[in-house]
């Protein structure tokens, strides 16, 4: 969209107000030019969203701009990161105004409300909308939350209530009915999770070992267990169900929902025995749920037991792009 490019950019992203002290030039040359913390580690990641892939393409606007940068935040939450800078890349099919209006209100909104600047990206016209954000964030060296800590006998965690987002994308698909009462909310998981910044700030120096669950809860606690070389058994009695998933499904369901369906964005981590009162008194000030589910063993592989022991059978542990 060479015409109008500039103009577009102009309109939507530099003229938008918040100014972190830390970018001495954002939006509008050929590059940022940020100023990063002597003392701390820079934390960057990706994710790219596709239309039909990751959304549909009629999906309103505001939400997917809200969850371009959540997903990324996620991320950053994940290794316990404070969030700071996001640079975006846009395709569009064609320059639709009240589209981008929207979907400018949905990201700025969450960028403002975690301080986070947009300092700069890329606007491309292209056969279908793809959104990839790119986000930064801040760790002092050494507190980072990553996948290769946990040992045998850390207890597994995780925050909210996983399988929400999946209920409410197979009742889009009209493979599930979720109750009236519940469907504005499982939408909104879907649609608007929440990046667990807050939780991922306060799981530093206590968790062992953290993931954000983008790909089913055990697909990437799986990642955990390969990373560490160590084994899990979780019970799935134990898992936080939301009333919505119990009210729409069986049990079983529900909980191989829980399991194994994508676009949560909650935490999966775990904690040593000796600190999980330091974990019981962080979670304390938590507003969303943080429910113990598992331990850590030193037998590789994720087993599935119900309360009375006997194994959960899942067929498939998560969502896999190629699989
Ligand atoms: P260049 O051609 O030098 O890469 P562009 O014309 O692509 O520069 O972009 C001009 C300015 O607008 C740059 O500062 C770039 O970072 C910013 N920009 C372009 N697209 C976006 C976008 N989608 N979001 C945020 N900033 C953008
Ligand atoms: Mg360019």
């Amino acid at each position: 969209m060479p015409a109008s490019e500039f103009s577009l950019i102009d309109r939507y992203f530099a003229a938008h107000g918040l100014r972190r002290p830390d970018v001495a030039l954002g939006i509008g040359d050929d590059c940022a030019l940020l100023i990063s913390p002597v003392d701390q580690q820079l934390v960057v990641t990706m994710d790219t969203l596709v239309a039909d892939v990751h959304f549909f393409a009629a999906a309103d606007p505001e939400g997917l701009g809200h969850k371009a940068l959540a997903v990324n935040l996620s991320d950053l939450a994940a290794m316990g990161a404070v969030p700071a800078w996001a640079t975006l890349a846009l395709t569009l099919p064609r320059a639709d105004e009240d589209w981008l209006d929207r979907f400018c209100r949905g990201l700025f909104a969450l960028a403002d409300r975690y301080g986070v600047q947009l300092v700069g990206g890329d606007t491309t016209h292209g056969p279908t909308t793809v959104i990839t954000l790119q986000a930064h964030g801040f760790i002092p060296p050494g507190l980072a939350l990553r996948r290769d800590g946990a040992k045998p006998g850390d207890g597994i965690y995780v925050t909210g209530t996983p399988g929400d987002a999946g209920l409410a994308l197979a009742a889009a698909f009209g493979k599930v009915t979720v109750t009236p009462e519940y469907r504005d909310d499982v939408r909104q998981r879907l649609e608007r999770p929440e990046p667990r910044i807050t939780q991922g700030l306060t799981l530093r120096g206590v968790a062992s070992a953290a993931i954000d669950v983008s790909d089913g809860l055990a697909q990437d606690l799986g990642h955990i267990l390969e990373r560490s070389r160590v084994g899990a058994r979780l019970e799935v009695d134990r898992l936080p169900l939301s009333p919505a998933l119990t009210a729409s499904l069986d049990r079983d369901a529900a909980i191989v929902t829980a399991l194994a369906s994508g676009d949560d964005y909650e935490l999966c981590f775990t904690v040593p025995p000796e600190r999980a009162a330091q974990l019981e008194a962080a979670a304390a000030g938590w507003e969303c749920r943080c429910t113990g589910i598992g331990v850590i063993t030193d037998e590789p592989g994720l087993q599935l037991v119900r309360a009375d022991g006997s194994p959960f059978p899942l067929e498939r542990l998560g969502y896999d792009h190629f699989g």
